[in-house]
């Protein structure tokens, strides 16, 4: 059974980050391997800087109290791996400044390069049917100049001979030990070289301002994100990732919701009276559509899967058309002539019947 971690520090369930901070560093110094005389003093140092590694950690601290151990349970063993974790802002004023200990072997800890995101902008039908658009971005690449290896003329290392690790004498308030630390010389490597690459400063990757090519799927919306793998900030344990953002510039015409198209169609008012046939423009080339006789303003006519297919399942969405009858503002005489003449018939539907209810007679 493993010990419950606010037993390990002696604290209770509520207690404060200063009082669980204030708890570890009196464990810490009762049983660091390196000063420590009690029994199984390695193993209990251990046990207090798993505890302190989640407790002090909001977020983990959450998950433990809701989960207990099963929340951190994923790495075989059933321990937590706290080799990543900082403790030099404590070790360091418990032991000194320069205190070199080497927690969990793995004190060169190698990280990820932060994502980054570049906001793209596309027109309508580039969103809508998909294009190619070539991105200028700073992205690492491997140095020319040293082929990626930081340098030249290879050799081993002379300051750990080749095993990666220094021994050093560590003078401390509890007298003095011998701590082992990853060789600064070649970062734990083993290997060096006499002459350090001067263009990438032994990184062996350059930034180069470059193009890359990217395909826009078909059906992209504003606010949707494109995930390029590893054109992200250089990181020596692997570059992080570029993220498109797309904003999409408004069509003239067609107005989208979702995947569904709108198209607001203007219609004569004997168009709309008489009924006509009338050729409108769709996503995929112009279309023949009957508008019944007596259509009105607001009408609103589907033509399924004439919408936008959707990015992840290629379904298409339907396009609407709504209808807008016009009023001619100008009449010739003879129109005019004509709109007389319909005046004087009865062109009064049921619509009229509410209204002419409540006059007085
Ligand atoms: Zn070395
Ligand atoms: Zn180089």
């Amino acid at each position: 059974m493993k010990k419950d971690y606010y037993e390990v520090l002696g604290v209770s369930k509520t207690a404060s980050q200063d009082e669980i901070k204030s708890a570890f560093r009196k464990l810490a110094k009762k049983y660091h391997p390196d000063v420590s005389k009690e029994e199984n003093a390695a193993e209990k140092f251990k046990e207090c800087q798993e505890a302190y590694a989640i407790l002090s950690d909001e977020n983990k601290r959450k998950q433990y109290d809701q989960y207990g151990h099963a929340a951190f349970n994923n790495n075989g063993a059933g321990g937590y791996d706290f080799s990543g974790f900082d403790f030099s802002d404590i070790f360091s004023d418990l032991f000194g400044s320069n205190f070199g200990f080497n927690f969990g072997g793995n004190s060169n800890r190698k990280s990820r390069g932060r994502d980054r995101i570049i906001r793209v902008d596309l027109d309508f039908e580039e969103a809508v049917f998909g294009t190619k658009k070539t991105i200028n971005l700073d992205a690492y690449g491997e140095c020319d100049s040293c082929h990626g290896k930081g340098g030249f003329d290879e050799e081993v290392c002379s300051n750990c001979h080749g095993t990666g690790v220094v021994t050093a004498e560590q003078r401390t308030l509890f007298g003095s030990f011998m701590t082992k630390t990853t060789c600064p010389k070649c970062g734990g490597k083993g290997r060096s070289y006499k002459k350090t690459c001067s263009k990438c400063s032994g990184l062996g990757k350059v930034k180069v301002n470059k193009d890359i090519e990217v395909k826009v799927p078909a059906g992209v919306d504003t606010g949707n994100q494109q995930r390029i793998a590893g054109y992200g900030e250089y990181g020596n344990g692997g570059n992080g990732d570029l993220y498109l953002e797309y904003r999409v510039r408004k069509h003239e015409l067609f107005e989208r919701d979702g995947n569904d198209v709108y198209l607001e169609l203007p219609l004569t008012i004997t168009e709309a009276i008489l009924g006509c046939k009338k050729e409108i423009p769709t996503l995929s080339g112009n279309v023949k559509l009957t508008i019944e006789a007596g259509s009105n303003t607001g009408d609103k006519l589907r033509l399924k899967g004439k919408g936008i297919e959707d990015v992840h399942s290629y379904r298409k969405g339907d396009m609407y058309v709504v209808l807008k009858v016009i009023m001619p503002n100008k009449l010739s005489r003879d129109q005019k002539k004509l709109f007389e003449q319909l005046s004087k018939t009865d062109l009064e539907t049921k619509a009229f019947d509410r209204f002419n209810k409540y006059m007085k007679k």
